[in-house]
């Protein structure tokens, strides 16, 4: 998997702070622009904390995935908030085998192996209904979720939270958690101020709403004094 933020909106916390100040002000944007917007910071996190997260959403950011699995974009695209350009099995020709394998597989040689030859036996035999005459878009019905793909992604910083929220939790798939995490780090180094709490929600709310104890990110009681 790879994952980069490939653009984001300049100034990236800028545009939410001085949203926030405009809700807290009786001037217009434009006298407030000229207010150094760095200083809105603690207005911005102070309004982020009473859940008036509409600020947020002004500003963008675009992420390029790739070498990730079909199944994973599956669940990536449920979020609708969003907009997503993915590569295309209709348009283009996966002619060799590019796949991504679970970990609970490949740690077992055995599986492993049987999984591996099994996909190696579906693109043979992709490549032979193509070869048939068979269109791609019609081919492509028997590759399988672990198929690799490439998708461009942009949210704004509001769905981002809700995204990281659901996402970065154990009790989402261990593939897309990785990808979720990933992002967080990215968009975290240039927006510290809106990411600053975003995670799951033991970690941006305190609590766990599964109430999963065995779970490593639970929330622990602070020690006593
Ligand atoms: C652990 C886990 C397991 C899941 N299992 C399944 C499953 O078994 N089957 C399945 O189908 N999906 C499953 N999902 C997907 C899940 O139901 C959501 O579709 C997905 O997480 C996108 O979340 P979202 O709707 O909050 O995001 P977005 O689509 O980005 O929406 C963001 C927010 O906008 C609001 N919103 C958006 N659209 C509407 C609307 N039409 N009406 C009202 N409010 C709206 C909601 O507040 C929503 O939270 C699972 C998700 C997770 C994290």
């Amino acid at each position: 998997m790879k994952v980069e933020l490939v653009g984001y909106t300049p100034d990236t916390e800028d545009l939410p702070s001085l949203a926030a100040k405009l809700t807290h002000s009786k001037a217009t944007f434009e006298d407030i622009k000229q207010s150094a917007p760095e200083k809105n910071r603690a207005l911005l996190s102070h309004v982020m904390g009473l859940g008036h997260l509409s600020v947020v959403e002004h500003t963008n950011f675009t992420f390029a995935i790739s070498g990730v699995s079909r199944a994973l974009t599956h669940q990536l695209v449920r979020h609708r908030i969003a907009s997503y350009s993915q590569q295309s099995q209709r348009y283009v020709r996966l002619d060799e085998p590019s796949y991504v394998t679970p970990p609970s597989i490949k740690e077992n040689p055995e599986l492993k192996k049987k999984y591996d030859e099994l996909v190696s036996l579906i693109w043979k035999k992709y490549n032979e209904l193509i070869g048939s005459g068979i269109p791609k878009e019609d081919s492509r019905y028997v590759l399988p979720n672990a198929t690799t793909t490439n998708i461009l992604v942009t949210m704004n910083a509001r769905s981002l939270l809700n995204f990281f929220s659901l996402r970065c939790c154990t009790t989402a798939q261990w593939e897309i958690r990785n990808l979720a995490w990933r992002m967080l780090k990215l968009v975290k180094a240039v927006a510290p101020t809106i990411f600053e709490n975003a995670g799951p929600p033991c970690k941006s709310e305190g609590k766990c709403p599964e109430n999963k104890k065995d779970c490593p990110l639970y929330p622990k009681k602070k020690e006593k004094e």
